[in-house]
């Protein structure tokens, strides 16, 4: 097996089992436990809006002010927050990350390019730079 196709069955694996037919923003599920939140279905919202869990991970720990790890299908963060917080703050991710600033499609995908982040829309074809978190 080649590098290329190592990289993909290791993509295959990590996915989550129940998929997301079509781009969604959903609602985080979860509960509090002491001083922590407990989002149970992070890796299905991170799934449907088609990006990695771990960059969606970074955004909220910045702009949350928390510190969180991925566990399972879980999202561990270390201060207790509302799910109208994360929530809204995934919107703002989607905004920012996955809709395309000109055509509004989600039909996009992220792309390394000369050490930028790009925003690349297969739907009108354009691109742009975007923030690195
Ligand atoms: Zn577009």
């Amino acid at each position: 097996m080649d590098y290329e196709s190592l990289l993909e069955s290791a993509y295959v694996e990590v996915k989550p089992v129940e998929e997301c037919g079509r781009f969604e923003i959903m609602k985080v599920k979860g509960h509090h436990e002491g001083t922590k939140t407990i989002v149970t279905n992070f890796l299905q919202v991170a799934t449907c809006i088609r990006r990695a869990s771990t960059h969606l991970m970074k955004f909220l720990n910045k702009e949350l002010a928390s510190s969180s790890e991925i566990s399972g299908d879980r999202l561990i963060l270390s201060r207790k927050l509302s799910s109208k917080e994360i929530n809204e703050k995934i919107e703002k991710y989607v905004n920012l990350f996955v809709l395309c600033p000109k055509c509004k499609k989600p039909d996009t995908e992220l792309v390394e390019e000369k050490g930028k982040t790009m925003l690349r829309c297969m739907a009108c074809g354009d691109k742009y730079e975007i923030h690195k978190i």
